[in-house]
């Protein structure tokens, strides 16, 4: 053993240095590396070694092994031209903080073993209800994902049927009837993959159409649920999505919740995407009909410029959520009487998240976070208003975000298949510079690219080289289909 038991303060300091310098100057600079690195499956493994090391290594190998392998084979989710899925960003503020975490490495499980970092969560989280207009009083706790926050969402719903499901389970029960859970056809497939968790089965979902903006029908959903209750099927949950990931569309939440109200149906909203954008004044709308959701998810993580992973879940019912959690061994019995973050979720550890979320929400202020997704607004209308100006794109949805979806359709093209395999081969001429990274989906069928802006860095002119860049890739291609004619 060597004779220090950790690294000594001066080695850690200068260490520590070095790694403030890279963080800086890749941060200062994330277009240094490709969007996307050019490895394949594999090449990244074949570069390390297969045994695990015996004896320790000094920190400057370890060091100079990070900046020789692990950039050149990361996708650069911090590069400005990263406009694919939901884009995110590690804000200085943000990054500043995760190194704080880690430092202190606080595990906020109880009240006692993270005092601070459980107000704090509260505190921010009350911050953030008033900057996104939610109202006062909401109940909110920060996890990983909203694939976690949509689950323990569904968890509270399921207890919340009054089924005893915590003491009895579901398995081989009579006196249960079948469940369950609505969202639309544009919902995430985090609300399945809940639903499964939960013992509800791929059957327990269903989806709901939704209209020519790809938003909820809520008379399709009155007609579902009443057909489902006719016969047998018990409704327990809706789910409606602020941003659907596809398109970005905003389900009529107002509408779902009194429908829900006169049902007497959980309603959860997702709006991990679409919530941040409420920071900015005008467009608090969004959340319209979310003072009646029984819980609500929003992920700072995607568009609040907090690395990842912050994800908030809020509720009006936390009763019935610790209900649908709360377990406390001996071991954990507190005499501290206060609230202990571990009863809101499976995880009993739990990250000091709220650290980063406090840094950023100070260091922007709600003006500045407010100012920055404006802009993102303003850069998406200006991309679609470029696409359709070109002449040979077509918008296949609405951008109330900051997301645009669009395809190449040269005029006489109908065939949905050959539309198909010339937008892939445009996504990946795109994807293939190197500066601009897009990726897909499918609306109603139609094969689509997504250019979804969010990070930090991105500015107009990532953004028109984005046009540029499609353009030249959409002459290469007709010129291709023009010479095998
Ligand atoms: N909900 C929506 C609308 C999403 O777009 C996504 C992911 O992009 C999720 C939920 C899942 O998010 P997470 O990765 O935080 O689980």
């Amino acid at each position: 053993m060597s004779a220090a038991l950790d690294m000594e303060p001066e080695e850690f300091r200068q260490a520590g240095y070095r790694v403030i310098d890279w963080i800086t100057d890749y941060l200062a600079n994330p277009e240094q590396f490709p969007v996307l690195p050019s490895v394949t499956p594999g090449d990244f493994s074949a570069l390390l070694p297969k045994l695990p090391p015996q004896d320790g290594e000094p920190i400057g190998r370890i060091l100079d092994d990070f900046e020789r392998l692990i950039p050149q084979a990361s996708t650069h989710w911090n590069h400005p031209g990263f406009f694919a899925y939901f884009s995110i960003s590690a804000s200085g503020a943000g990054v500043l903080a995760e190194a704080l975490t880690a430092a202190m490495n606080i595990n906020a499980m109880l009240w006692r073993t993270g005092p601070a970092a459980t107000e704090l969560e509260e505190i921010t989280l009350s911050w953030l209800a008033e900057l996104t207009g939610l109202p006062p009083g909401l109940d909110g706790t920060i996890n990983d994902t909203a694939s976690s926050s949509t689950l323990y969402a569904l968890a509270a719903a399921r207890e919340n049927a009054g089924l005893s499901v915590r003491e009895h389970g579901l398995a081989g029960r009579g006196d249960v009837p079948r469940l369950r859970v609505y969202c639309s056809e544009e919902a995430h497939s985090s609300v399945d993959k809940a639903v499964l968790t939960l013992g509800l089965g791929m059957d327990g979902v269903r989806r709901i159409a939704t209209d020519d903006a790809f938003r909820m029908d809520a008379d399709a959903l009155a007609v579902a649920i009443a057909e489902d209750r006719a016969a047998g099927i018990r409704p327990i949950a809706v789910v409606a999505t602020v941003g659907t990931t596809s398109t970005t569309s905003i389900d009529p939440v107002r509408a779902i919740a009194s429908l829900c109200e006169q049902e007497g149906i959980w309603l959860h909203v997702d709006a991990a995407y679409g919530g941040s954008a409420a920071v900015v004044p005008e467009m608090r709308d969004v959340l319209d009909g979310c003072q009646y959701a029984d819980s609500i998810v929003l992920n700072p993580h995607k568009w609040l410029f907090v690395p990842i992973d912050c994800s908030v879940l809020y509720t009006r019912r936390p009763d019935i959520l610790r209900r649908a959690f709360s377990l406390v061994p001996e071991y954990l019995v507190t005499p501290d009487g206060a609230r202990n973050l571990m009863d809101y979720g499976v995880s009993l550890g739990r990250r000091f998240r709220a650290l980063k979320l406090w840094f950023v929400l100070r260091y922007f202020g709600g003006i500045g976070l407010a100012d920055r997704i404006r802009e993102h607004l303003r850069l998406a209308q200006l991309f679609a208003v470029w696409i359709q100006e070109d002449g040979r794109f077509e918008l296949v949805a609405p951008v109330p975000f900051s997301t645009v979806v669009f395809r190449l359709k040269p005029p006489g093209v109908t065939d949905e298949a050959a539309l198909e395999s010339l937008n892939s081969a445009l996504l990946q001429g795109i994807n293939a510079s190197g500066d601009v990274f897009l990726s897909h989906t499918k609306v109603k069928g139609r094969y689509a690219l997504r250019l979804a802006i969010g990070n930090v860095r991105t500015t107009e002119q990532h953004v028109a080289a984005a046009l540029q860049i499609a353009r030249h890739v959409a002459d290469r291609l007709e010129y291709s289909a023009s010479a095998a004619h």
